[in-house]
């Protein structure tokens, strides 16, 4: 019998799932008979489900993607069978979904808690880990591993325990990785130390807001007005007891406080724009969706970027294509949109100067300039078709659906860094709207505001003043003290910020090179990590997050099912 060949798997989040189901699929339909040994390592307590989707958080915390979006798009996993070894199929988001709940019904998107998802993806994880454990062909090591050592046959992977596995290739599917904390909050931490104030560093897990050292009275300053901050709004006010009840006739709900929950929750950010809502059903949303001529548009400008790629610069192939769809797009609205007798190249001019510049003024956009609760309102009734549709609103509906795209067959695009760069600053961007929340937790923020509990007089980028009873926010003449301080900005997957070891002691070794110094690192399609000296190290992959700038598709569950994992697992299989 030939020799058993043996894969580290390091973080069993959906990725590290899906390297491994990808595996066992390419071992089948490539055909190898060597026998494969997997040894994988997940620090937290739902492999599957990782950190993000733990199914033991509080239910408060929403997905962004909806289940609509996931029964279309997570597919199930075959049943396959090798030697004597049978691993059982998986229904996709859908079956399980019916067979959990039975049909949906409603015409609204809905957008389940990420525990929901968490179940599903920790279910998936373990149907597949009982066989193949049965079948002696994995082990799973819940440590966190703090080196990866690599050597000329392979890699040794070191855990926290100190215990030493060897393998012969190992593939990092590590996800979120702890940063070191700005400068903004390393002096917020001396500061809240010094007076025993409550600093809450990591937006995560919100439950830990759910405590009773916040009071009514405790007045509560939330640092970011996006995603995470929507979660952590909720936890203070539904966590609290409190509640949201439908106000008849209307999209608006009302905020019915519990007397537990914090009466005064302060949200600051740099730039003050309020998240915009994604659309409420499936029939609004089609009217954004691009034909099919329009997204071979998008195709034949990543294809032509791709086959010149030595030329390519900058994003300006990819924003000129998203300009053009989106102005055909906003034609189509006709009598939705807001009115313009702009010509389809003007439409496509003018969008291509939003996409450069999102604070340009013109009617056709919502200005910057507008009150947030004003804007809140205004994008809430254009996502339930209530009210005429503007161009930067339809810009970032047509932005998702084209990263559906890219993310799904162009996530790895061969070009070089500058280009690279300039693609996911675009990406990033367009993610106020691309990335937007649902429709309910706009409402839910309105309705926070009018009840006086949500103050945004201070949204827009306050001074702030630390004294001992804890942070003075200013804008103008007006200042509020609070008394808490909760970070909800997550920081961005740069490899030189990343404070873990395991990170740590590849950057020391200099086995890694960042993409620009602002990016992940360096990787080959097929996830093998990229040296600072351009070469690629054979034992060792890395697939997510991290890898940004290689790939661009890192934030969304759907892409981590995709070709990136696919692509390793048919190159490690193929070098066995
Ligand atoms: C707060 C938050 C909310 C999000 N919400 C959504 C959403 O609603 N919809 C969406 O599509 N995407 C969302 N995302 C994006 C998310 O990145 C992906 O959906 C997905 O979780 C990525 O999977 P992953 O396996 O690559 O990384 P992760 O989910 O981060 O999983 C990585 C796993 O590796 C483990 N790990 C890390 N380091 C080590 C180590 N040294 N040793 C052992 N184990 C280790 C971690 O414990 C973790 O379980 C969200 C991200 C965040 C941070």
């Amino acid at each position: 019998m030939s020799k058993t060949f043996k894969i580290g798997i390091v973080g069993v989040g959906p990725r590290g799932l899906a390297a491994l189901e990808s595996l066992y699929v390419a071992k089948k339909h490539l055909g190898i008979q060597q026998p494969v040994h997997v040894l994988l390592f997940e620090a937290s307590p739902y492999p599957g489900a990782g950190q993000i989707w733990s199914p033991d958080q509080v239910a408060t915390n929403l997905s962004n993607v909806h289940e609509r979006n996931l029964s279309n798009n997570l597919a199930g996993r075959e049943a396959l069978s090798f030697d004597e070894v049978y691993l059982p199929q998986f229904p996709g988001y859908q079956e399980w979904l019916e067979l959990n709940e039975g049909e949906a019904s409603g015409e609204q998107d809905h957008f389940p808690s990420r525990s929901k998802i968490g179940s599903y993806l920790n279910e998936r994880f373990e149907t597949l880990r009982q066989a193949l454990i049965g079948a002696g062909l994995v082990e799973l090591y819940q440590h966190e591993v703090v080196q990866i050592e690599t050597e000329a046959s392979g890699c040794t992977i070191v855990t926290k325990a100190g215990d030493y596995y060897k393998v012969d290739e190992v593939v990092l599917t590590i996800g979120h990785q702890p940063t070191y904390d700005s400068d903004q909050l390393s002096e917020w931490d001396a500061h809240a130390k010094k007076h025993s104030l409550k600093l809450y560093k990591d937006p995560y897990p919100v439950g830990a807001l759910e405590t009773d050292a916040i009071t009514p009275e405790t007045k509560i300053a939330l640092r970011g007005f996006g995603l995470s901050m929507v979660d952590q709004v909720r936890a203070l006010s539904i966590g609290f007891g409190g509640e949201f009840v439908p106000v008849s006739n209307s999209i608006e709900f009302e905020y019915k406080p519990s007397t537990e929950a914090p009466r005064e929750l302060v949200a600051f950010s740099l730039n003050g724009l309020p998240p915009v809502p994604k659309p409420f059903s499936e029939e609004i949303d089609a009217w954004f969706k691009p034909t099919p001529e329009e997204n071979k548009l998008l195709i034949e400008a990543m294809q032509t970027a791709e086959a010149n790629a030595s030329e390519i610069k900058d994003a300006s192939f990819l924003i000129e294509a998203i300009a053009q769809i989106t102005s055909s797009v906003y034609q189509r609205l006709q009598a939705r949109a807001r009115t313009t007798d702009l010509s389809l190249e003007q439409l496509s001019a003018l969008t291509l100067q939003l996409i450069k510049n999102p604070g340009h003024e013109h009617t056709l956009l919502v200005s910057h300039n507008t009150e947030p609760l004003e804007a809140m309102e205004l994008y809430l009734k254009m996502a339930c078709g209530k009210t005429k549709i503007s161009l930067d609103y339809c810009l970032g509906q047509v932005w998702r659906f084209a990263l559906s795209v890219l993310y799904h067959d162009y996530t790895y695009m061969n070009l070089g860094d500058d280009a690279m760069v300039d693609v996911v600053k675009y990406i990033e961007a367009s993610k106020r709207y691309s990335y937007g929340p649902p429709v309910k937790s706009v409402q839910q923020l309105i309705a926070l505001v009018k009840a006086e509990v949500l103050n945004l007089d201070f949204v827009k980028d306050p001074e702030i003043q630390l004294i001992k009873e804890g942070w003075r926010l200013t804008k103008g003449v007006q200042s509020v003290d609070v008394d808490v301080m909760v970070n909800s900005v997550i920081d961005a997957p740069q490899l030189k910020a990343v404070s873990s070891s395991l990170v740590e002691h590849l950057r020391e070794d200099k086995r890694v090179d960042a993409v620009s110094y602002k990016l992940g690192l360096h990787t080959l399609e097929d996830g093998r990590i990229i040296s600072q000296g351009g070469n690629t190290h054979q034992h060792i992959a890395l697939l997510g997050r991290l890898a940004k700038g290689s790939v661009v598709g890192v934030d969304d569950l759907i892409e981590c099912f995709g070709k990136p994992a696919r692509k390793w697992a048919e190159g490690v299989l193929k070098r066995v």
